[in-house]
């Protein structure tokens, strides 16, 4: 099918970003909106002048959902599992996963996330930056 060609095009750059240990995103070279999942036009000025930037690694949990069955083999050891809804610091959002070991109990809306690339499986995961603190709070700066 000629529109499934087209999309897997597009989104063929992010595939390989991902299976080198990367995750990329899509930025309008006319308004500078920034987005994904790939796609052929702005979504916001729909130009057609686009180019793929490489993500800092950094991002928010905007919501999750809890997954008892594992919709991937390779999940199965996982159950129950979260898959996260996430916004990369860079503005466009994504799925992510979970990276193993970190707590379930402990996702909070807008926590702050730090991102890894499952090369393997192509997959992005997800870490909370608290988990390395032990909870403490860090000191707030002054305002002056
Ligand atoms: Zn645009």
């Amino acid at each position: 099918m000629v529109v499934a060609e087209q999309i897997d095009a597009i989104r063929a750059p992010y595939e390989e970003a991902l299976a080198e240990g990367r995750v990329s995103y899509q930025r309008c070279a006319d308004c500078a909106n920034a987005w994904l999942p790939p796609r052929g036009a702005c979504p916001a000025c729909l130009g057609e002048a686009w180019y793929w930037q490489r993500a800092k690694g950094s991002a928010r949990l905007i919501s999750w959902v809890v997954y008892h069955r594992a919709y991937d083999p390779s999940l199965e050891d996982r159950v129950p599992y979260p898959v996260l809804l996430i916004e990369l610091s860079e503005g466009p959002r994504l799925i992510a996963g979970l990276e193993a070991g970190e707590d379930l109990a402990s996702l909070r809306i807008e926590a702050e996330l730090e991102l890894r690339v499952d090369a393997e499986h192509r997959r992005v995961l997800a870490r909370t930056t608290e988990s390395n603190t032990e909870g403490e709070a860090l000191p707030k700066e002054e305002e002056n």
